[in-house]
C-alpha cells in the first residue's frame, strides 16, 4: 500500500495506471512518482482553467494527451504558469516530458477511428506548417479540427500523424511539440513541411531549421547518426516528390560546409555534407524525362 493508493483524488483507472508505470517502469520512487502526477494534475487544472479544448491529460487516448500537450505549449499565459512553477520539485516540463514518452509507448491511439471524411482531408501536395506558441487561428477562433496527414518514411513506409486542420485558412497545423514528438519516433518525416512564418530562402541567408531538408529529418547529428543510406534516402526521396529541388539541396549543403565545416569539432559532419554534396549533384530524378538533345547550337538573338 503506497501513499498514492491512499489518495482517493488518485483511484481513476488512467492516473493509477500511469502512476504504476512512474514507479515500475520508470523506477521512480513512490514520493517522486507522487511528485510527477502532482505536476501534471496542475497542469491539467491550468488547461481546464484556461479553457483550452483539450485539457485532459489523464486519459487512455494517446491523441488526446498529445492535443492537450500541444494546447498548452501554445497557451500565452503558459510561460507564466511556468515561472510560478520554478521551486516545484518537478518541473511541469519534465512531467510534460514523461507523459508524452508514457503516451506514445503505453496508449491506444484513435486513429482507426478517425471518420472518413477527416482522412481524405489530406492531399500528397498538401504543406504541413509547423507553428510555435499559439497559433493564430486559436486567437481568431477559427473553425479547427483535427486531421490526419500521411507523410513517407525510411523504408517506403506511410505514416499517419494527428495534425489540425483549419478550415477558415483551409491550411493545416501541426504544434513544434508534436512534430518533434513524431521526427524523433520515425526519424525521417518526408513531406511538404514548413514552419509558419518562415522567411526562408535557400539562394543566400537562411536559418538551418527553416530549410525544409531539415524538416524533412536530414541531419548529420551523432544522436540519430544516419548513415550514408539513409541520409541519401531522405535527399532522393526530397527530389523525387518535388519538395525541393537539387539547387536548393546543393545550395543548403554548400552553405554548411562553408559556414559551418571549418571547425574542427564538425570534421565528421563536413565529410557527410561532402558524401551528400557529391550524391545530389549525380542524383537524377526518378521520374525525369529523358531529354536527348540531338544539336547544340548557339543561341542567335532577334
Ligand atoms: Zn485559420
Amino acid at each position: 500500500m503506497s501513499y498514492y493508493d491512499e489518495d482517493p483524488s488518485y483511484t481513476k483507472p488512467e492516473k493509477t495506471a500511469l502512476y504504476n508505470w512512474l514507479k515500475n517502469d520508470q523506477k521512480f520512487s513512490i514520493l517522486n512518482s507522487r511528485r510527477y502526477m502532482l505536476a501534471l494534475k496542475g497542469l491539467e487544472a491550468f488547461a481546464k482553467k484556461r479553457n483550452l479544448s483539450s485539457k485532459k491529460l489523464f486519459t487512455f487516448n494517446r491523441d488526446e494527451v498529445f492535443a492537450t500537450v500541444a494546447e498548452l505549449y501554445a497557451d500565452e499565459e503558459f510561460s507564466n504558469y511556468l515561472a510560478l512553477c520554478k521551486y516545484y520539485p518537478v518541473k511541469p516540463l519534465e512531467a510534460i516530458e514523461k507523459i508524452v514518452v508514457y503516451a506514445a509507448d503505453n496508449l491506444e491511439s484513435f486513429e482507426e477511428d478517425t471518420d472518413e471524411q477527416e482522412e481524405s482531408l489530406w492531399k500528397e501536395g498538401n504543406i504541413l506548417y509547423v507553428h510555435k506558441g499559439l497559433l493564430s487561428c486559436q486567437r481568431n477562433k477559427h473553425d479547427l479540427i483535427t486531421a490526419t496527414a500521411i507523410m513517407d518514411s525510411f523504408d517506403d513506409q506511410k505514416l499517419k500523424m494527428t495534425v489540425k486542420y483549419c478550415k477558415d485558412c483551409n491550411k493545416f497545423f501541426i504544434s513544434e511539440v508534436s512534430y518533434e514528438y513524431y521526427r524523433k519516433k520515425y526519424g525521417a518525416l518526408i513531406g511538404n513541411i514548413q514552419l509558419e512564418h518562415s522567411n526562408a530562402t535557400y539562394s543566400g541567408e537562411f536559418l538551418a531549421e527553416e530549410s525544409p531538408l531539415h524538416l524533412c529529418g536530414y541531419n548529420v547529428n551523432q544522436q540519430d547518426n544516419y548513415s550514408a543510406a539513409e541520409r541519401r534516402f531522405i535527399i532522393s526521396k526530397i527530389i523525387d516528390r518535388g519538395i525541393m529541388n537539387k539547387v536548393d539541396i546543393i545550395n543548403y549543403l554548400e552553405y554548411f560546409i562553408s559556414h559551418n565545416g571549418q571547425q574542427e569539432k564538425n570534421n565528421l559532419a563536413l565529410s557527410k555534407w561532402e558524401d551528400d554534396l557529391q550524391f545530389t549533384r549525380r542524383y537524377q530524378r526518378k521520374y525525369d524525362p529523358v531529354v536527348s538533345i540531338s544539336a547544340i547550337r548557339p543561341i542567335t538573338r532577334k
